[in-house]
């Protein structure tokens, strides 16, 4: 059996979804499908419950979320009313959760997770009109601890219960939501944002999958985001390994998390486009590749931190293990770091709520500066001539070459081939 996967994008519009019941048409075998949320349905709940929890309007958008779903019903369907009244059920639920008093992250859950639910719920009755498929409810498989927002799979719980599935493979195209799953107590988990391909990875893994496919709006994974590089090509084939690399470093094209369960299976992951599903793609597995052309990733947003000890004293370890428990605390991940005699400097992704408190919490013990507005690049399987080209630019705030990685921190103003 096969699993594939389709994102946000896939599913933005009626004419989109037509073009998922075809690419899905075209599967022959068993087939379990994972879905995300239409377009931008999971941001717009997210701004739903800010504004809920700050007490402010949010009916609004409630109603423009309602009428974008009702518009693709719409448009996909000639007696709508079955879908409209499932769709009501979903947002009825939704303002329901949003009137509890449930801590922040526990409503979250509660509510963004229903952007998958609409989603799923469109396509697998517009699937049905022309194929056997069945809507399937992914928190009655994936069961998670209580860590909203970020759940931790209990995978062997998760296993036993999808493995029920197989039986509904034989008969029908299985169509389920990515990035939920449930506690025990029967509360909905979200697996992170972006988690849809993870989801992806934890069926195929628990069903032994012969692939997953992930189907987006580029063709393949690329060499470099080919919006900021117009030279960027597809890799054909890359090991599990350099993928999963590649998404620590940031390269967004698949979810950091989606590698490690299909490489532990030896489940092959592919990379297709959705606008050209004759296109090759990108196959991940485990394989030999000679020579892996340089991969360029690009981050965003990052700020660089740095804390000088005073009084003439050098770093100390001890001072460095205590910076390290600052950070971990603050739940926050180093992107790249340095150390000198009298600082020690390190890039994170730059976002306010979590970052202020902890320049906060280091400046009681360090002399602490910081910047913003950087733009992180790394450079796997560099050459010679990309080493000279961007360790030559300007606006360079720190940089560290390995063997096999260079990474540059540059100012985005001394920036130019930024993208706006
Ligand atoms: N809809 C979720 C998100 O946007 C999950 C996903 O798209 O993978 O984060
Ligand atoms: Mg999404």
């Amino acid at each position: 059996m096969k699993v594939y996967k389709f994102g946000g994008a896939s599913v933005k519009d009626a004419n989109a979804v037509k073009n998922v019941a075809t690419i899905i048409k075209a599967n022959s075998g068993e087939l379990l499908v994972v879905i995300s949320a239409m377009a931008k349905t999971t941001n717009a709940l997210e701004e739903i419950v800010a504004l809920a929890y700050q007490s402010k309007n949010y009916l609004d958008k409630i109603e423009s979320l309602r009428r974008y779903h009702y518009k693709i019903v719409n448009e996909l369907f000639q007696s709508e009313d079955i879908v409209k009244q499932k769709l009501d059920k979903v947002f009825d639920e939704l303002r329901i959760n949003l009137k509890t008093n449930l801590a922040y992250d526990v409503t979250y859950d509660q509510v963004v997770s229903l952007g998958e639910v609409l989603s799923t719920l469109i396509v697998a009755e517009f699937v049905s009109l022309s194929l056997p498929a069945k809507w399937i409810d992914a928190r009655e498989y994936i069961l998670t601890n209580s860590n909203f927002r970020e759940g931790k799979v209990d995978w062997s719980m998760t296993k036993e219960n999808i493995a029920g599935l197989r039986f509904h493979l034989e008969a029908k195209v299985l169509i389920t939501q990515g990035f939920i799953g449930r506690t025990q107590d029967g509360l909905t988990v979200t697996l992170g944002r972006e988690g849809s391909d993870y989801s992806a990875a934890i069926f195929a893994s628990c069903l032994a999958a012969e692939s997953v496919t992930i189907w987006k709006d580029v063709a393949g994974v690329m060499t470099a985001d080919p919006k900021r590089l117009a030279t960027a090509t597809v890799f054909e084939e890359l090991p599990f390994k350099e993928a999963a690399e590649m998404t620590y470093y940031g390269a967004s094209v698949i979810h950091p998390k989606t590698i490690r369960p299909l490489a532990n299976a030896g489940i092959s992951l592919l990379v297709k486009n959705f606008d050209n599903p004759e296109l090759p793609g990108t196959t991940i597995y485990e394989c030999r590749v000679k020579r892996i052309p340089p991969l360029i990733v690009f981050k965003d947003n990052q700020c660089l931190i740095s804390c000088q000890v005073t009084d003439y004293a050098f770093v100390t370890e001890e001072q460095l293990s205590s910076i390290f428990r600052t950070v971990a605390d603050g739940d926050i991940k180093i992107n790249m770091m340095q150390n000198s005699a009298i600082s020690f400097s390190f890039c994170v992704d730059y976002r306010e709520s979590k970052i202020k408190p902890l320049i906060e919490e280091l400046s009681k013990s360090f002399e602490v500066y910081y910047n913003t507005k950087l733009t992180l690049i790394t450079i796997k399987n560099y050459s010679r001539e990309l080493s000279d080209e961007y360790r030559g630019k300007k606006g360079i705030l720190m940089e560290q070459q390995s063997r096999s990685t260079l990474q540059v921190l540059i100012r985005d103003d001394d920036f130019p081939s930024k993208r706006k």
